[in-house]
Parts: C-alpha cells; structure tokens; sequence
C-alpha cells in the first residue's frame, strides 16, 4: 500500500516561528513512518535552503507553481529545469493561481506537460467555487479542469491529483466526507477513462481544503482517499504532526 501523502502548502507564509524551530519539531516525528509520506511546498526563496535542511529526513520538497517553458524572457518566473535541482513535487492550477492570476486550464495543461518531462510529480489541483457547488456543476467543472489539465499527458505516471473545493480553503469548514467521496470517484473516472483501467497506482488522489488535526481520521479513511493538501494547519508544527501521527494510528 502506497503511503498517504500529506504535503504542505505554506503558500506565501512560512511557519510562525520560523523553519528551523518547524524542522526541529517535525523531522524527529516524521522519521520511520509506516503509512504516511510527508511533503512541504515552501515559498520559492527557501527551497534551497530546505533542501540542504532535509538532506536525511524523509520529507519531500516540492514547489507551488513553475513557468511551462524550458528557459527563456520570463522576468519572475521558475522553470522545471531550475526546480527539478531541489524538489520532487510541484504544485500546479492552484485555485489562487488560477483565481488571483488567471492562470487558465490550457496553461496549466502546459504546466503538467514541462513538470512531467522534468519528471517532477504534478500536484494537479481541480475544484469548483461555490456558485458552481450550488448550481450542481461540481462534477462539470472537475471533469473539465482535468480533461484539459491532463490534455497533454499520455502517461499517468506519477501523477497526484487534489480536490480543492474553493469554498473549503482557509474557510475552517472543509468539505463533508460525502462531497469528497463523490468526487473522488469522478476524478477517478476521469483518470480512466483517459489513462485505462489500471490507474489505482500511479494516480493518487488527494483532498485539500482546511483540514485539521480534527478531521483528519474522517477524510483519510475515505475510499481511494490517497493524502491530504494541507494549507494554514501546516504553519503549525504541533498541528502537521499532529495531522500525520493521527494517520499513522488509524491506518492498519
Ligand atoms: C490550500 O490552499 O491548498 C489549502 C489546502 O489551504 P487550507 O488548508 O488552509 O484550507
């Protein structure tokens, strides 16, 4: 069984009391875990600085976004070149990318093309807002996020998809166990129906959007329910371990 991935997302913050004080607390949990396999995307400025940190843990790195050319004129911009030096992971079609800067389904699409060729696994994120969760489009609108996020892959090689319902991030409130069972299962027909029938082991499932220490044991017991994207709880160290070691006890 493949170990369920919880995988940090800092966003622009880093934790309050800074990485090392983050690192001297979670590295002594996270070492020798049976079933879980953690992950953090920090800011770009620290990914070095991470990994020199993380050299001998077990910890994953991974980036938030990068630029889908080679190099090039691209004033502020990553390439999967330059990450694929320091991390593992990279994040792509985060809601607040694809909200905030307009990022469209056709460039992330490029996005998971470069990071694969790279190969860095995609983080891919798909989810509706809450005008589209209250017209019944949730469905629509996830399916169409991936048919075209995945449009230039043929290969479902190491391939993380998130379900980020736009309404659960940062909100405290995440999504019931029902809406994200729901989903999962049409992402997974998605993957299928574009990968084949074997997918169970190369495409993982996560869900993201204010989970906590609390509800953790509720959503990583789901069916198909491969980890968790987790936002603010993992500023807090005492709450990311908490989250990992609530997993670690209730998978057998
Ligand atoms: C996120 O934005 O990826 C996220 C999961 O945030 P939060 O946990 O804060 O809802």
């Amino acid at each position: 069984m493949d170990k369920k991935l919880v995988i940090a997302n800092w966003k622009m913050n880093l934790p309050n009391k800074g990485i090392v004080h983050f690192l001297k607390s979670v590295i002594p949990e996270t070492t020798n875990l049976q079933y879980v396999q953690p992950g953090i995307c920090p800011p770009y400025l620290f990914i070095p600085q991470l990994f020199e940190l993380l050299d001998n843990s077990s910890i994953l790195l991974g980036a938030q976004n990068l630029h889908y050319e080679d190099n090039g004129a691209f004033t502020g911009e990553i390439s999967a070149q330059l990450l694929k030096t320091y991390c593992s992971l990279v994040i792509i079609g985060h809601s607040e990318r694809r909200r905030l800067f307009h990022e469209t389904d056709e460039e992330i699409s490029k996005k998971i093309q470069i990071a694969t060729h790279f190969n860095l696994t995609p983080i891919l994120c798909v989810g509706e807002n809450i005008t589209e969760r209250k017209n019944n489009h949730s469905s629509k609108i996830v399916t169409s996020q991936l048919i075209t996020g995945l449009s230039k892959i043929n290969n479902s090689n190491n391939l993380i998809i998130a379900y980020e319902p736009l309404w659960a991030i940062g909100s405290g409130n995440a999504a019931t166990p029902t809406d994200i069972e729901l989903m999962i299962k049409v992402i997974r027909q998605v993957i299928t129906k574009k990968f084949g029938e074997d997918t169970q082991n190369t495409v993982r499932i996560i869900y993201g959007g204010s989970v906590s220490e609390d509800n953790i044991n509720k959503i990583i017991t789901l069916p198909d329910m491969d980890g968790v994207l987790v936002g603010n709880a993992s500023l807090d160290p005492l709450k990311y371990n908490n989250i990992v070691k609530n997993i670690e006890t209730i998978i057998t």
